[in-house]
């Protein structure tokens, strides 16, 4: 953790709802190093988007520590503060909302350049722009350089918010469901422009998404955390926690994934929960918070005792299950 560029230590996050104090993220630790690709994974109210947003230094933990390249980000301050604000950059899910419709493409890019003093003249400020838009692969970048938000596809305003994202060289990105809001024929070539930048900057990405599937594509080379109910319940590298799923959420979402040929979907052996009520942040199910559905619940201590993510087979899982499997060397 001591070399990680970002490390969330025993973080928590509460909100208050009804007079009632919710743990929308709850004792998460994780570290991602420099260069590498994680995705968070999980249904809606898992916690994987007010993780990003405190990564991203948008919300305030309510307990724990995150730091950028080993500071504590609550203490920075002056050009510290400043570092860390542009060395972290969020690209949210809906760009149309995240893009000011009275701003034309080149002066959404150009504002910032200017701001920080990346460029100094106008005609630098015109080369960058057109440079950034080639590297989101905007092209040709005079055709879109007058262009305001509402002229443009899905893709093109969601490639203008990553080229202006891109604009204060950042090491980190949080991609919150950066994809999601684009037709699926877009969604790949999006994910490579990003795969592409992430090679040819050195970004490490925290990609977030309730698509196990897109996760995998994305994330082949990185990990893969999959979230529940607030609480990381599964870690591991992709290709393993794909081929291996060790913890019977995991195992769920991995066997719902449809197949591109329907009849092999048909086909699959799909997992049974044993129940489809998603339970409430409000009303946490005591012991392991996903033991009302769970398929493989062993019974009283899954009731009573909450697991903790321990080390498996390559892997951190949050389960009795597998805790009892590690112990027996199955
Ligand atoms: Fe299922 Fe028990 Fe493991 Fe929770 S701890 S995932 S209920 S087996």
């Amino acid at each position: 953790m001591a070399n990680a560029l970002i490390a969330l230590d025993h973080v928590t996050r509460t909100f208050q709802v009804k007079r009632q104090t919710i743990k929308a993220v709850d004792d998460l630790s994780l570290a991602i190093n420099a260069g590498e690709i994680v995705c968070l994974v999980g249904e809606s109210g898992c916690g994987k988007t007010t993780t990003g947003k405190m990564i991203a230094g948008v919300l305030p933990v309510s307990s724990g520590e995150i730091l950028f390249r080993g500071e504590e980000i609550s203490n920075l301050r002056g050009d510290a503060h400043k570092k860390f604000r542009l060395g972290v950059q969020m690209i949210h899910q809906d760009p149309y909302a995240s893009l000011n419709p009275v701003r034309t493409v080149f002066d959404t890019i150009a504002a910032p350049l200017r701001h920080h003093h990346y460029t100094q003249t106008e005609t630098a400020t015109r080369k960058r722009v057109r440079e950034l838009l080639e590297l989101v692969d905007l092209t040709p970048p005079d055709d879109l350089l007058d262009k305001y938000p509402h002229q443009l596809s899905g893709g093109q305003r969601q490639r203008v918010s990553i080229a202006r994202a891109l604009t204060v060289n950042p090491a980190f990105i949080v991609a919150d469901e950066a994809v999601s809001m684009v037709d699926v024929s877009i969604r790949i070539s999006l994910l490579n422009t990003l795969s592409k930048l992430k090679t040819a900057m050195g970004l490490s990405v925290l990609f977030i998404t309730h698509d196990l599937a897109l996760a995998k594509y994305f994330a082949w080379e990185g990990r893969i955390g999959v979230m529940y109910l607030g609480r990381l319940v599964e870690i591991a590298p992709s290709r393993q926690l794909v081929e291996h799923p060790q913890h019977p959420y995991t195992q769920v979402l991995l066997s719902a994934i449809p197949e591109a040929n329907p009849d092999v979907t048909r086909k699959k052996s799909r997992i049974e929960l044993r129940s489809m009520d998603v339970p409430s942040l409000m009303r946490l199910p005591s012991g392991c918070a996903f033991h009302p559905r769970c398929p493989q619940f062993i019974g009283e201590i899954c009731e009573r005792v909450r697991p903790e993510l321990t080390q498996a087979n390559g892997a951190r899982v949050a389960c009795h299950l597998v805790e009892e499997k590690v112990t027996r060397g199955a």
